[in-house]
């Protein structure tokens, strides 16, 4: 059954589709722009998102499980996915059969490959791979020295053939520790291309990357001179959000630098709202929600909005958030329940049962973003995405 209940989440089909326009355009003709669609495309619903990026020409995706994988294969029989997790035990069958790609980085990802390979017959080179090699993120990828063994084992022959090396950067947003990764990605690379093996990606940088003058520019030239083209893999900006620090203009002017930031213009591609269900007027001194923490200090309208933190309304913003209502802030009175939460109307002029409130996204040219969420709560818009539970209906509109 849909969901009847007066909460839910717009995502906007013009908005994707001008984002990853957008970054396209940043990536250039000459760059493979891989969309991240993980967690859910980042809590915007994995099969619309990718139904509407692949009809705007996106061929690469990247999530991070087989399942997820599964999924997107059912929508999209013709896309490469990459696992960019890598695979765990008993995967590496379903992976093969549903041609999912894999990072691998040890010895057992080949093992796993190898033997289902070998299991359905499949002839060398069938089954592509991404070796991922850590530059510094130390959570996945092979060691410098750990990387000839593997790329021994796609030798002619092998049913495994290398499609592309590829590293991961701890800090896009910061020039001088992604300086120091590509150095050692350039070097791993050189010395890899000394043993002659071939492939077509080098895989390195996400949305940050695509947002800033930075030096991984230089490895689409690296790319270039081992006879392979660049790839960049990107996540949050497709969904209109920007991993740079909100001041980081600000920043750079004050050192006296000219900002590396670029200005694409991104559009954020999800609105979350619900309605006013219910309204009531308490006295001075009545309080509301769990634990009393909100006590009225005058005659207060509070206004019952269907959305708690099962929906992944953090309760971090219990007394802190805001939602808007008549394209008015509306502050959240009290502490937010598992399903409902309750705001202060007392300063919005004709609030009724049925009116709208926009948790995130825009109304009456106010607006609420996940940054501003995430500020509240103390961390970043990829969690607050993210945490839009999955019982939240996704609705695609123009
Ligand atoms: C999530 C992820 C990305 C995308 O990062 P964004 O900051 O969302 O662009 C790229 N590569 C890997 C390996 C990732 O896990």
């Amino acid at each position: 059954m849909t969901s009847t209940r007066p909460t839910w989440a717009e995502i906007s089909r013009t908005r994707l589709i001008h984002n990853h326009d957008v970054l396209r355009r940043l990536a250039g003709s000459e760059t493979e722009l891989l969309a991240v669609v993980k967690a859910n495309a980042y809590g915007h619903g994995l099969a619309e998102c990718a139904r509407v990026l692949e009809r705007n020409g996106a061929r690469w995706f990247g999530v991070t499980s087989v399942e997820e994988g599964v999924a997107l294969r059912r929508v999209c029989p013709e896309a490469r996915i990459l696992i960019m997790s890598g695979i765990w035990a008993g995967e590496a069958e379903t992976a093969v059969e549903q041609n999912l790609t894999a990072v691998v980085w040890e010895p057992q990802h080949l093992d796993w490959l190898e033997e289902a390979a070998r299991r359905r017959r499949l002839g060398a080179g069938t089954i592509p791979v991404h070796l991922e090699i850590d530059t510094g993120m130390s959570r996945q990828g092979a060691a410098a020295r750990e990387v000839t063994a593997l790329t021994e084992r796609m030798r002619p022959g092998s049913p495994l053939r290398l499609e592309a090396v590829m590293t991961h950067f701890h800090s896009p947003d910061d020039g001088q520790g992604t300086r120091g990764q590509i150095g050692q990605f350039v070097a791993a690379l050189v010395a890899m291309e000394v043993r002659k093996p071939r492939w077509d990606f080098v895989s390195a940088g996400s949305s940050a990357n695509l947002l800033l003058h930075d030096d991984t520019t230089a490895l689409s030239g690296v790319a270039k001179q081992l006879g392979a083209r660049r790839m960049v893999r990107a996540g949050i900006a497709l969904y209109g959000y920007s991993p740079l620090p909100t001041n980081a203009d600000a920043a750079w002017g004050a050192m006296g630098e000219p900002s590396p930031v670029k200005e694409p213009g991104l559009r954020p591609v999800l609105a979350w709202k619900t309605k006013v269900t219910s309204l009531r007027e308490i006295g001075t001194g009545t309080s509301a929600g769990y634990g009393a923490t909100f006590t009225a200090h005058r005659p207060t309208q509070l206004a019952l909005l269907p959305v708690g933190y099962a929906d992944g309304l953090n309760r971090m913003l219990g007394n802190r958030g805001w939602v808007l209502i008549r394209g008015q802030r509306a502050p959240v009175a009290g502490r937010i329940s598992m399903d409902q939460t309750v705001v202060d109307v007392t300063d919005i002029a004709g609030v009724a049962a049925g009116d709208e409130a926009v948790l995130i996204g825009e109304q009456s040219g106010e607006k609420i973003t996940a940054d501003d969420m995430a500020d509240l709560r103390k961390t970043i818009a990829y969690e607050v995405l993210c945490d839009i539970a999955v019982r939240v209906p996704r609705v695609m509109v123009e």
